[in-house]
């Protein structure tokens, strides 16, 4: 991987100049943390736990309650729960990505300028990561065939929780590690409150040598994670009733599409808020360790147990669906990227933009003139569309839409809450531009 750049700008800081003390809490603060540190993991659980084959409570919010107690009770806890197998087999996935990182080459990309001067610079090589991981899959299992895959489904809850344990240790190391004498810390993240700070993320770029811990994280075991877990979930499905149902195969279809997408633009993430503004804490190693790859496979593990077949008009309207939120969604974010990389490219030359006061250029028409966050708009349509080959016999499957729409309008509200702090009245100036804030016309 390419060496650390040498600081940029080489006005020295005192460290309290560098890494200010945060003064404004985020998720309701202390008491916030604690809520998220504890009860998200419990939801994890409830999930592998209760969707099982006697468990997907139908009427769950409904009238079913008693099924849905018995249905909790009858599982087997110390056969699950304590899964030494499964967490080894979680750990060697993850090792297995991280050795892929540093030995795969790929593209360095330089990350934005931070605060101390220096510019980070990125290996992306994602998408060779996630191509190796399946061809190495498929090479071992070209003599046994798809009976191994049957793993996750049999260990889902140990794999569950040695996704969570991982997660708290993980947080736990970089929450340490975070005390440095060099590290830059995030600029939310310095409260002096353990627990918040744990939560929230201290360390802005936490790196082991020029392992960057973040960047890894983003999309590897979360996505290469989620890809494995939703081809096993089909495998399970063919092993159990002899086909893939159409159903089956949009789940499949769609999500891989989102996260090759994710992987071959791997360097879109540099600009996003998780790189540069959000400490490396308990919310992103749990969200990318546990939550992708556990709760967004549930509508691939709900058809498992509830196998459908579409009617193809039904079959092409949720096509037409994603593919609408792809476009409103990839074209959105690709435009401000480019744009950000060179604002007077054959692809960017027409945007009209306000320059702050800080040398930022905003853009003010295209996607981003339609509102403040039309890529949230399309992102939540893809979501959409992945639940509806479940049908409406059980809420579980549209949990993540649900889940997903609640964090696109926190998130919006914490990106505007920064980039007010950030550009002042140039913001408020573009938000008499841009009116609304995710959806045109209404929000
Ligand atoms: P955005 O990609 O929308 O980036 C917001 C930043 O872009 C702002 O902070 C500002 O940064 C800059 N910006 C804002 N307005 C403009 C403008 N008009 N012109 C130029 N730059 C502008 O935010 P996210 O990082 O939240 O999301 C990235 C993608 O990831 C989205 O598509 C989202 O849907 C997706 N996502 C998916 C999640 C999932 O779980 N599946 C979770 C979260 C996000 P600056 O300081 O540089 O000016």
């Amino acid at each position: 991987m390419a060496p650390k750049k040498k600081a940029e700008a080489a006005k020295p800081q005192e460290p309290e100049e560098l890494n200010p003390k945060t003064t404004h809490y985020e998720f309701l603060g202390p008491a916030g943390a604690l809520g998220m540190v504890t009860a998200l993991p419990v939801l994890v659980l409830f999930f592998s736990i209760c969707c099982n084959k006697t468990g997907y409570p139908s009427q769950l919010l409904i009238d079913d309650w008693k099924t849905y107690f018995e249905n909790l009770l009858t599982v087997d806890y110390a056969k699950t729960l304590f899964d030494p197998l499964a967490f080894v087999v979680y750990v060697a996935f993850v090792a297995f990505e991280a050795i892929l990182y540093i030995a795969l080459p790929g593209d360095v990309y330089p990350g934005s300028l931070l605060r101390n001067g220096e510019r980070l610079r990125y290996k992306t090589n994602g998408f060779t990561a996630y191509h190796t991981t399946l061809f190495t899959a498929l090479y071992f299992l070209k003599d046994s065939g798809l009976k191994p895959l049957l793993f996750v489904y049999d260990h889902w809850v140990g794999l569950a929780v040695s996704s969570i344990v991982f997660s708290y240790a993980i947080a736990l190391f970089v929450y340490i590690k975070s005390f440095a004498k060099d590290a830059l810390l995030a600029l939310g993240g310095n409260t002096g409150n353990p627990l918040y700070d744990y939560m929230i993320g201290r360390e802005l770029n936490p790196r082991i040598g020029d392992f960057d811990i973040k960047f890894f994280t983003e999309l590897r075991p979360g996505m290469i994670g989620w890809q494995v877990i939703n081809i096993a979930f089909a495998a399970k499905q063919y092993l159990d009733i002899g086909y893939v149902t159409n159903s089956m195969l949009l789940v499949q279809l769609f999500q891989a599409w989102y996260i090759v997408d994710s992987l071959w633009n791997e360097d879109c993430v540099l600009t996003t808020m998780d790189i540069t503004t959000d400490g490396f804490g308990f919310m992103l190693a749990f969200g990318l360790y546990s939550w992708v790859p556990l709760t967004y496979t549930l509508q691939a593990r709900y058809l498992v147990d509830n196998p459908r077949d579409l009617s193809w008009p039904v079959f092409g309207a949720i096509v037409a669906l994603n593919f609408l939120g792809y476009l409103i969604f990839r074209s959105a974010n690709s435009q401000k990227n480019d744009f950000r990389a060179n604002p007077s490219g054959e692809n960017t030359k027409h945007l009209t933009y306000i320059t702050t006061q800080r040398g930022t250029k905003l853009i003010t028409n295209g996607w981003w003139g339609v509102s403040r966050h039309i890529n949230y708009l399309g992102d939540w349509l893809m979501s959409l569309s992945w639940s509806l080959p479940c049908g409406f016999a059980s809420p579980i499957p549209y949990f993540y839409p649900f889940y997903f729409a609640i964090l696109l309008l926190h998130r919006e509200r914490r990106d505007d809450h920064k980039c007010r702090t950030k550009y002042g009245k140039d913001w408020e100036e573009y938000c008499k531009v841009v009116k609304y804030r995710i959806i045109p016309g209404i929000y």
